[in-house]
């Protein structure tokens, strides 16, 4: 019978600690770890709650997912080598079927990226899960917002817009095995932390997806003042998107929606034109798909153009000055 957070901890939090440059984990007050000189310390830290940031009722092994990746994805998206992790969990109970299914999800992950869980806090209240992820990068080479400039290609890696049809599909109540892929982009996205790490040998400019492309973009544009001009037709969808606008959409692409909504977590990044010939090797390396989809201008909004080079509006009138 588990009696204390403590058992909590040693039975479920107590997990991979095999990277060299962890010199004490869980079990302190605080964890060591080493960054080599030649690099820089890249922190930063999500929170999921309940309710709020997924579904009451969802899957212990998703909310672990998730609660990881996106974290994972802030890390992507600084060019950052992922390396250390913190979890601060909030239970409402303690159910060991809902932890094994939690823990083992996480030390999956924790696996896959060669992370070491080192530390946290538990606690009882609402569900609430808090993810700090820690990584390095060598001095100065962080791939940072405000680092556009005119003239710039604008690059999107993997597909946008699944995830929010994903969502779209649920609260529909669309029962269709086709549509699969774009509910499991939006429970299990994945951080396209390889590839970024490469990148920050051509680039300095990205963010990561999680707000939909004109959010994050926007993000981008604030940070650098400057504009973009951006080519609908040149945003890559899935199969499964354009089968969901053939299917239950009557054949019509909803842009505002894909480039509005949705946690993609994709990475949205910017580099000089001369670049070009190299981010296509680094996509054929990483088997990742990468699209340009428009350039960097010296305005100060966003524009997006139809397939004639007319300028598109949005009848969702919210974002088009930020
Ligand atoms: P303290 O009272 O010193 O804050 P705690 O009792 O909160 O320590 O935690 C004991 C140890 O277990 C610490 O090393 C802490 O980092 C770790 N820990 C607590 N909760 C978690 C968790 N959910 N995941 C990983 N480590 C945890
Ligand atoms: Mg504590």
């Amino acid at each position: 019978m588990m009696s204390s957070e403590f058992d909590v901890i040693n039975e479920y939090f107590t997990l991979n600690n095999r990277r060299s440059d962890v010199s004490l984990a869980v079990g302190d007050d605080g964890a060591v770890v080493t960054v080599a000189e030649h690099n820089q310390l890249v922190v930063t830290t999500d929170t999921l709650i309940s309710g709020v940031h997924f579904p009451e009722h969802s899957k212990a092994e998703d909310i672990a997912y998730k609660s990881l990746m996106v974290n994972l994805s802030d890390l992507a998206a600084m060019g950052a080598t992922p390396a250390w992790v913190t979890l601060a969990i909030t239970l409402p109970e303690i159910n060991p079927t809902w932890l094994s299914a939690f823990s083992a999800q996480f030390a999956r992950l924790l696996d896959d990226f060669d992370l070491s869980l080192i530390g946290g806090d538990t606690t009882r209240g609402p569900l609430s899960i808090t993810v700090q992820a820690m990584g390095f990068c060598q001095k100065g080479k962080a791939l940072r917002r405000d680092q556009a400039n005119a003239g710039d290609r604008v690059y999107v890696t993997g597909s946008i817009g699944d995830a929010a049809i994903g969502l779209q599909v649920l609260r529909d109540e669309i029962s269709d095995d086709r549509l699969r892929p774009c509910i499991d982009r939006l429970n299990r996205p994945m951080a396209r932390v390889a590839f970024a790490q490469d990148l920050t040998t051509i680039c300095c400019c990205a963010i990561d997806i999680s707000d939909g492309l004109v959010a994050d973009l926007g993000h981008i544009l604030q940070a650098s003042q400057c504009g973009a001009n951006i080519k609908l037709n040149n945003i890559p969808l899935s199969s499964t998107a354009q089968y969901y606008f053939d299917q239950y959409h009557d054949n019509v692409t909803d842009w505002s929606m894909l480039i509005t909504r949705g946690d993609d977590y994709e990475l949205c990044f910017v580099s000089p034109a001369k670049n070009e010939t190299v981010i296509h090797q680094l996509s054929d390396k990483h088997h990742l798909h990468v699209s340009c989809i428009g350039e960097i201008t010296d305005g100060n909004d966003i524009g997006f153009y139809d397939e004639y080079n007319n300028r598109w509006h949005s009848n969702d009138t919210g974002f088009k000055h930020f």
